[in-house]
């Protein structure tokens, strides 16, 4: 058996939303991926110094402009590729800065990834890597971000502490969220911890049992 992987995770919050912008540093290399950041890049720049890391990727679940809005921008002053998320978002990421404007958050840049992942794909960093699971639902190309052998996970709008993600929503699908939720989160174990886009985190044991809206599953 291979021994814990070492890194850390830092959550910053970002936009008027207040979503979860997570960098992750491998501990051995000190190299650092930026899961969604949507906006307030000076923010993430500063929390990236602070943590002494040396942003090497940027990781996105999915195409709303609040994980999505100041991607363009990193990656442009940071010199890193924009990995994910699955191509089935293309059709957002190509109306980031549109999106914002509507919602009354404005800045954002549309964002075209250099690599686009699907379901089973591993995205690296450092010694360390994460796999993705593509669960569609509150948009048709969001993914997921799991490290098993640390039990830690950064699920964007799939899954909150106590709810779970919007499919009100053009091309969002109900029963496509509940099923992705059942067949790619409610089977990993119940010491498992996850950094939803908004809000706490929390685990899968403790949404197993208080979540109202997974209870029928
Ligand atoms: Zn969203
Ligand atoms: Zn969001």
């Amino acid at each position: 058996m291979s021994t814990p992987a070492s890194f850390q995770i830092a959550i910053v919050p970002v936009t008027p939303l207040q979503q979860n912008c997570s960098i992750i540093k491998c501990a051995a290399t000190g190299k650092a991926a930026i899961c969604d950041p949507g906006g307030d890049v000076d923010k993430i720049l500063s929390a990236l110094h602070q943590m002494q890391a040396a942003p090497e990727a940027i990781w996105l679940t999915h195409g709303h402009f609040d994980h999505a809005g100041g991607a363009a921008t990193l990656a442009e002053k940071l010199a890193i590729p924009i990995i994910g998320p699955h191509m089935d978002d293309k059709w957002l990421l190509d109306q980031v800065a549109a999106q914002g404007e509507l919602y009354g958050v404005p800045g954002g840049r549309d964002v075209t990834p250099d690599r686009w992942l699907c379901d089973g794909d591993r995205v690296r960093i450092g010694k360390i890597a994460f796999d993705v699971a593509h669960c569609p639902g509150h948009t048709p190309g969001h993914v997921l971000f799991i490290h098993r052998g640390n039990g830690i996970g950064m699920f964007g709008d799939v899954l909150f502490k106590g709810s779970i993600g919007r499919t009100d929503f053009e091309r969002s699908d109900h029963d496509a969220l509940l099923r992705g939720i059942e067949e790619k989160i409610l089977t990993l174990p119940d010491d498992f911890s996850f950094i939803p886009g908004h809000g706490e985190p929390s685990t899968i044991g403790a949404e197993r049992k208080h979540n109202p809206f997974l209870q029928g599953l």
